[in-house]
């Protein structure tokens, strides 16, 4: 199974937007730019709302047929390891084998030297094509590189020949994650990553490294624009480099995670891809719960009630949200509205204040990644929220598919 140029990854915490999701890439194909939709949802996801890998496909199955969707799409099994995916084996076709963990994770020297005799061949200096600067590489920087990544790859390796075993070699799309974690990882690194999946057999056809700067979720990204540029222009080269040397897939790609609403670098990341003829995966997740709790809030009445009430209660419960998500939020406490104030908004100051216009006067970022981090609160809710949704969703759809076409996709693409 072969994934295209260019890829999208349009994660649903409630599975309820599919239709309005795949319209955004409608709109797109009719103005020319083909995109496939890849519907990801994490095992963590799966139980925060207490739902199950079936729904997500059912989603995308339902979304597909009611539009008439003839491309292709696929469904991720986003950030699974060994312990988390058979439940996704049957109902997904993209697997996305995280193993930031198993970085810096115990190798054998056995293992050192097996790498070693094919890296040395680039000990000295590293010439990669279109990159001016070379890099210089000692045998040291080798084996430090083998000690982080080798254990990890190994690992993808495991994970990738467990789902191939059950589900056949040809039958899904493997990516490789490293982003869940503090140190960003360099173009030689990659190079060498890359160098390593070929040697244990991964026919990878996304890399999701860590990028230079701040992925939070939800919000613009944060860091040295510059040097994210630079370092996105080497992984692309490396990229190229890597297949061709090493014989990876030809389609082998860029994923960037915690893609949403990282407008600075969108028409950075599209014009480079153009630069060299290159396909792209951007994985967004949670940001279409955002704009099912925009659309409740313009619908006003009962529904805006219960967005108000959304806050409230993330508010009450900030400590608890936002733990497990500490390292991609930076919320500041003393920024964010009380739940009083809130309630005394109408349905379109709530809105502005939550959509994500960042020179928009009512626009806050707290606000906004606290109720990202709150679909929690919502899941408790349960069927009240999604009747809500429903009775709303023609309002609720086109704030969906608005964000994912304008704001995402025109953005990546603006100069096409
Ligand atoms: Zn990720």
């Amino acid at each position: 199974m072969k994934l295209d140029k260019y890829s999208f990854g349009i994660g649903d915490r409630f599975a309820q937007q599919g239709e309005a999701q795949l319209k955004a890439i409608i709109k797109a194909k009719e103005m020319g730019i083909e995109i496939v939709p890849v519907w990801n949802k994490s095992n963590r996801e799966h139980q925060i709302i207490h739902s199950s890998p079936a729904d997500t496909r059912t989603e995308a199955d339902a979304a597909v047929k009611a539009l008439n969707w003839n491309d292709a799409y696929h469904v991720d099994a986003d950030h699974i390891n060994l312990n988390t995916v058979d439940v996704f084996i049957e109902h997904s076709d993209f697997f996305t084998l995280d193993v930031a963990d198993y970085i810096g994770s115990e190798v054998s020297k056995v293992e050192i030297d097996r790498f070693l005799v094919q890296a040395v061949t680039y000990e000295g200096v590293l010439e990669i094509p279109g990159i001016d600067e070379p890099f210089h590489i000692s045998k040291d920087s080798m084996v430090e590189i083998a000690k982080s990544f080798l254990g990890a790859v190994r690992e993808a390796a495991a994970i990738y020949n467990h789902i191939a075993h059950k589900k056949g070699v040809k039958n899904f799309i493997a990516e490789v994650s490293m982003d869940e974690v503090e140190n960003p990882q360099t173009p030689v690194e990659l190079f060498f990553i890359l160098m390593m999946i070929q040697q244990y057999g991964i026919p990878a056809q996304t890399i999701a490294p860590k990028f230079t700067g701040r992925f939070n979720k939800g919000v613009d990204y944060v860091g040295d624009v510059a040097q994210f540029t630079k370092e996105f222009e080497q992984d692309l080269l490396v990229i190229d480099f890597a297949i061709k040397t090493f014989g990876l897939p030809e389609n082998l790609k860029l994923s960037v995670h915690s893609g949403s609403d990282k407008f600075t670098i969108y028409p950075i990341m599209g014009d480079l891809i153009q630069k060299y003829d290159k396909g792209i995966h951007v994985k967004t997740a949670g940001t279409t719960w955002l704009e099912e709790v925009i659309g409740l809030a313009m619908a006003g009445g009962d529904a805006l009630k219960m967005a108000q009430s959304i806050y409230s209660m993330a508010y009450e419960r900030q400590d608890e949200l936002c733990g497990p998500y500490a390292t991609v939020i930076d919320i500041d406490p003393a920024s964010l509205p009380t739940p009083e104030e809130v309630n005394g908004w109408d349905g379109e100051k709530f809105a502005n204040t939550l959509r994500h216009i960042p020179d928009h006067p009512d626009y806050q970022t707290g606000f906004r990644q606290l109720i990202h981090v709150g679909y929690k609160v919502a899941a408790e809710l349960d069927n009240e929220f999604l009747e809500m949704l429903s009775q709303h969703r023609d309002i609720v759809g086109e704030q969906v598919m608005v964000n994912i076409f304008e704001r995402h996709i025109q953005r990546l693409f603006q100069n096409r």
